[in-house]
């Protein structure tokens, strides 16, 4: 089997495609921005060991054109996870949009320099519908487009780099192109570090928030995500497509009920009660994560998944089983303690 090429190795979602890709067979090249630190791949590292996975890394940034025509070569797909995620919005959008779309805008021309046969984008529901702008109730699918000026800055810099990806489609058919749109990413982490999407599971197990906001996302199991790039390698006709994968819109709330169920007897005292907006407000105003979070509130997030479902052949687990495995692997890597 030829080699895939895997952006962004050490994040929490690109792990997962990278153990996936491997499990099916795949010979995977996978980028890191940086060599110098090997503990941050030691986990990809055993994974491969332990199944006789063909691996190795190579150093590529997104803000800089060294390294990604190496990463490419002899690659018959891409498969472009990596773009920053932060926890917490910077003072300017532009260290975002620069990395998402510049970065991706490299990985598309290395790639076509190099031949490759297919590219998969790791796209968002963020670039479909996001904050405020979801409240009119309406169910989005991949018709939908967010509009950059009026979002938040990730939410800008997945828009605009995936409008980049399009453009490019189009002016370079030579290349395949399939845009991958998940919800909130939830699941087991691979090692001991708790990504972006991971705050909500993390902050109601550890009791870091006193009461729960009325804030809905449409969450997604991580190795569902990672089934649902390698089905966007493997089937024809996903060329030239977008799939939003999500499940329904689930509450915050409903999300603590869930956790209490399952580890309250643990002793973790997971918050259920209902904070008011003007609570969560004042928080925001100390607390950066929760900032965040502000722009959602109220919303529910509303998006269809059955283009995914038809054309990738992609069913979702049950979102109780995503969030009981998220905690609990939190849990098996001291990364929350009962409070
Ligand atoms: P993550 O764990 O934070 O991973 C982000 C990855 O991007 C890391 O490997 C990071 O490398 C890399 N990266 C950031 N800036 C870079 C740069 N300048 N050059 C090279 N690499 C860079 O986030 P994730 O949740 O796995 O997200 C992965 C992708 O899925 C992103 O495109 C994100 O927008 C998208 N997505 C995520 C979710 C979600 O809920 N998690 C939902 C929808 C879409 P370092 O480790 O060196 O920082």
């Amino acid at each position: 089997m030829s080699t895939t090429l895997v952006t962004g190795a050490t994040g929490f979602i690109a792990g997962h495609v990278i153990d996936d890709l491997l499990a099916h067979g795949h010979r995977v090249r996978a980028t890191v921005r940086s060599l110098r630190d090997p503990a941050r791949t030691a986990h990809l590292r055993a994974l491969a060991d332990g199944m006789g996975g063909d691996l190795e890394f190579v150093e590529a940034d997104l803000l800089d054109d060294a390294g990604w025509a190496a990463a490419v070569d002899g690659c018959e797909n891409v498969l472009h996870v990596a773009s920053p995620f932060p926890p917490t919005p910077p003072r300017d959008a532009e260290a975002l949009v620069k990395p998402a779309v510049d970065g991706t805008m490299r990985v598309l021309r290395a790639s076509e320099a190099a031949g490759a046969r297919r590219v998969v984008v790791t796209s968002s529901v963020a670039a479909v519908s996001t904050g405020r702008a979801r409240g009119d109730g309406r169910v989005r699918d991949e018709a939908d487009w967010t509009d950059p000026d009026r979002a938040a800055p990730y939410a800008r810099s997945k828009t605009l780099a995936e409008r980049a990806v399009w453009r490019f489609a189009e002016e370079h058919p030579g290349v395949d192109v399939v845009a991958i749109n998940p919800g909130l990413v939830l699941g087991p982490i691979q090692h001991a570090a708790a990504g972006t999407s991971m705050t909500t599971v993390r902050r109601l197990l550890g009791h870091e928030i006193p009461a729960v906001p009325a804030i809905g996302f449409a969450p997604v199991d991580v190795r569902d995500i990672a089934t649902a790039h390698r089905r966007a390698l493997e089937v024809p006709r996903a060329a030239g497509n977008r799939y939003v994968c999500a499940g329904p819109n689930v509450w915050f709330g409903e999300m603590a009920e869930i956790l209490r169920e399952e580890f309250g007897p643990l002793g973790y005292r997971v918050p259920t009660a209902h904070m008011p907006y003007w609570l969560l407000w004042v928080l925001a105003r100390f607390d950066r994560e929760v900032r965040l979070g502000l722009d959602f509130v109220g919303s529910p997030e509303l998006v269809n998944s059955a283009k995914a479902a038809a054309e990738l052949g992609l069913t979702l687990r049950p979102v109780r089983e995503t969030l009981v495995d998220t905690g609990r692997s939190l849990i098996d890597h001291g990364l929350v303690t009962p409070r």
